[in-house]
């Protein structure tokens, strides 16, 4: 527990000077290239040290909103529910993202635990603003975050350790019998750019203003997020978020 250090600074004061770029850059966006490099690749290791992942399938169709593991299903292309056609998005994500986001995903567990997560890589299209703010998203769909920090991971092979963005979040659940129920989970994320690598949402939103203003370059984000249930009484998901977020991050980099 003691590797990973809370930041209780960000960098404010470059985050202020950037906004101000970014502003700048809003106003004077054109001639500015499109690229579609992005920092890392869109696929998710089939293991991930003693993880092993397995691939998720969703029905577009809100009111049956079914989830599979696809090597469940006999035929891995249709909703065994209502026969619609399933694909890798849930509907909100279809509904919210554009149509040419790059989104995978996998639910990895490891033998003998009970601490099983979900991995999802979204990379913007060339719409750049299909990536919001994950905080919106979260409070919309009725989860509140009683906890928000960074968390830093070291890595193997980089002085730099990794920051990730971690929000506890607490969601009431509706049971028949009445009584209060609490789902207690986390949401943990981080995004890259092309040379870039940071867990917030400003910062990125800064970068991605200066690379237009002083580049004059528009990459394709990348977005990585963790998801899974935590014990309300103890931080030990933070380990498990580190356990598997430094063997999962060398296989995201792009090869050269
Ligand atoms: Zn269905």
């Amino acid at each position: 527990m003691d590797k990973i250090k809370k930041s209780i600074l960000g960098p404010r004061l470059f985050v202020i000077a950037a906004l101000a770029a970014a502003a700048w850059a809003l106003v004077y966006k054109t001639g500015v290239a499109s690229s579609d490099e992005a920092g890392i690749v869109l696929r998710l290791p089939e293991q991930v040290g003693e993880w092993r992942g397995m691939d998720l399938l969703f029905c577009p169709d809100r009111t049956c909103g079914g989830q599979f593991f696809s090597a469940q299903l006999e035929d891995p292309s249709t909703c065994p529910d209502c026969g619609a056609a399933l694909g890798n998005m849930n509907w909100a994500e279809r509904s919210m993202l554009p149509a040419d986001t790059g989104l995978v995903r996998k639910y990895y567990a490891r033998p003998g635990n009970q601490d099983g997560l979900h991995a999802t890589i979204v990379l913007s299209g060339n719409d750049r603003s299909s990536i919001h703010r994950p905080q919106v998203c979260m409070t919309a769909a009725g989860h509140e975050i009683a906890h928000e920090r960074v968390i830093r991971i070291p890595l193997e092979g980089r002085d730099e350790p990794l920051e990730v963005m971690v929000l506890d979040m607490l969601k009431p659940l509706a049971r028949t019998d009445g009584a209060p129920a609490v789902y207690s989970s986390y949401y943990a994320y981080w995004f890259v750019g092309k040379d870039r690598e940071t867990a917030s949402h400003l910062a990125r939103m800064a970068w991605m203003g200066y690379d237009r203003v002083f580049r004059g370059v528009s990459h394709r984000w990348a977005y990585i997020a963790l998801a899974g249930a935590r014990d309300p009484a103890s931080d030990a998901h933070l380990q498990i978020l580190a356990n598997f977020a430094s063997q999962l991050h060398p296989a995201l980099l792009k090869p050269d």
